[in-house]
């Protein structure tokens, strides 16, 4: 049983490693000799979603490969046609021919018992199914839909999200939950309602998939709302509740800026009580916009709150009256870039590059200070400096660059550092 009973004692976040973590279990989401492990104390996993038409093979492998070069741990895509679950078997193919190895997460609503059911190398070529309880049937279909899901999710030995949403909550449940909260002496508002028929349902559905014979290391849940205050009282709850792995992301949380601040709020608060195995940034693209943002702000999110490293950082100040060119904004942006152009490569032969920070300073203020706190760090000419830029590595002062070219001289010294610093000495022999 994985559902906490006692709904009066908060349980305390167990102590994984180096971080307090809420301890759940673990659910390993498998494709060949990938296995991404959730929860148990694994690293918090970053996931994405594809916005292509899954009808479309190629077009979704290419953009899940993008997705999953950027970082993604597991990628989702919807399954809502006949057409789409037959193109998922040629999309892990196609992956496959590619050597990419992320695990595919079928996304299903409305007919996705009949989807999986009629096409079973469609439910073999995914490594996890998505099922919102709130879309699967109404009446007593639903309860023969989901438990059709569940029973191919036993089959294949896939692991299940009960992914529940508010803007698509069970209804019979609320029609339910509204009767009980009618007889109370003093009724809950529509906002608490709301928040406990989103955790009843991921609990109740979580542990109906367990009475029809799916593990309890087999589930996922989650519980998405679009509000930030709705969503950490949502996920505390759940967290108190029971102990499956729980996957945060606020739900349409919209564009820019705002997607952005809006999620990081959100899940920054779960994320330092212990709360959330996997997370998503439901990041609405701009026009042309690169999906791969979402991967790259989940990232962020949880690097810059210590919980993981992916890529170097650049620590850069914000420029101010000192500072009149654009020159050390321009430095940044660029090796912000070029380091995670390089990550892909690095990471396979410099083991440790992902934590090492540059600093890149508009003026002589803090620019010496915050460069040899860093890696490497240089400190650009404000406005009325002499036009030289000192280099700092490993808090020492270095070279001292001028010219035209102190961006690609940089860079270099970037390189030649990460050859140093992390790359792994080859035995006498394969030299
Ligand atoms: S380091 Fe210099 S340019 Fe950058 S914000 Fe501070 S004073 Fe301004």
């Amino acid at each position: 049983m994985s559902v906490t009973q006692d709904a009066t004692e908060l349980s305390k976040p167990a102590v994984c490693g180096s971080q307090p973590r809420r301890l759940t279990r673990t659910v390993a989401v498998r494709w060949g000799d990938t296995v991404v492990k959730v929860g148990g104390g694994q690293p918090v996993r970053v996931q994405s979603m594809t916005n292509t038409d899954t009808e479309d093979a190629i077009g979704t492998a290419i953009q899940v490969k993008a997705l999953a070069l950027a970082g993604s741990e597991k990628v989702r895509i919807t399954v809502n046609t006949p057409a789409a679950a037959a193109a998922v078997p040629a999309i892990r193919e196609q992956l496959d021919r590619m050597g990419v190895s992320v695990p595919l997460v079928g996304d299903f609503h409305y007919n996705g018992h009949k989807l999986l059911s009629q096409y079973p190398d469609c439910a073999q070529a995914l490594s996890k199914y998505r099922i919102n309880p709130g879309n699967v049937g109404s009446g007593s279909k639903r309860d023969d839909n989901f438990a059709q899901m569940i029973e191919i999710a036993c089959k294949f030995q896939k692991p299940v999200r009960i992914g529940v949403n508010w803007g698509s909550l069970d209804q019979s449940l609320l029609a339910r939950m509204m009767d009980v909260n009618a007889q109370r002496a003093q009724p809950w508002d529509a906002q608490a309602l709301m928040r406990e028929a989103l955790v009843t349902s991921a609990i109740e559905n979580a542990q109906r998939a367990e009475s029809l014979g799916l593990g309890s290391d087999q589930i996922i849940l989650s519980a998405k709302v679009s509000s930030v205050q709705d969503l950490i009282t949502v996920y505390r709850e759940l967290a108190r509740r029971c102990d499956y792995p729980l996957h945060l992301g606020l739900t349409e949380a919209g564009m820019g800026s705002k997607g952005i601040v809006a999620s990081t709020a959100a899940l920054a608060v779960l994320l330092q009580e212990g709360i959330g195995d996997t997370i998503r940034v439901s990041l609405t693209p701009e026009p042309g916009g690169d999906r791969t943002r979402e991967v790259v702000v989940a990232q962020e999110i949880l690097q810059t709150m210590g919980l993981r490293a992916f890529a170097p950082l650049v620590v850069a100040c914000p420029g101010c009256g000192r500072t009149t060119s654009t020159v050390f904004q321009e430095l940044a942006d660029k090796i912000q870039r070029y380091l995670r152009e390089r990550m892909p490569q690095w990471k396979g032969v410099y083991p440790g590059v992902e934590t090492m920070q540059v600093a890149v300073m508009g003026c002589v203020v803090n620019g010496p200070g915050e460069s040899k706190h860093a890696n490497i760090g240089i400190s650009l000419p404000g406005s009325g400096e002499a036009p030289v830029a000192p280099v700092f590595v490993d808090g020492e002062r270095s070279v001292t660059l001028k010219g035209e070219r102190i961006a690609e001289e940089f860079q270099a010294i970037v390189d030649d550092y990460v050859q140093r610093r992390y790359g792994v000495a080859l035995p006498a022999s394969v030299e």
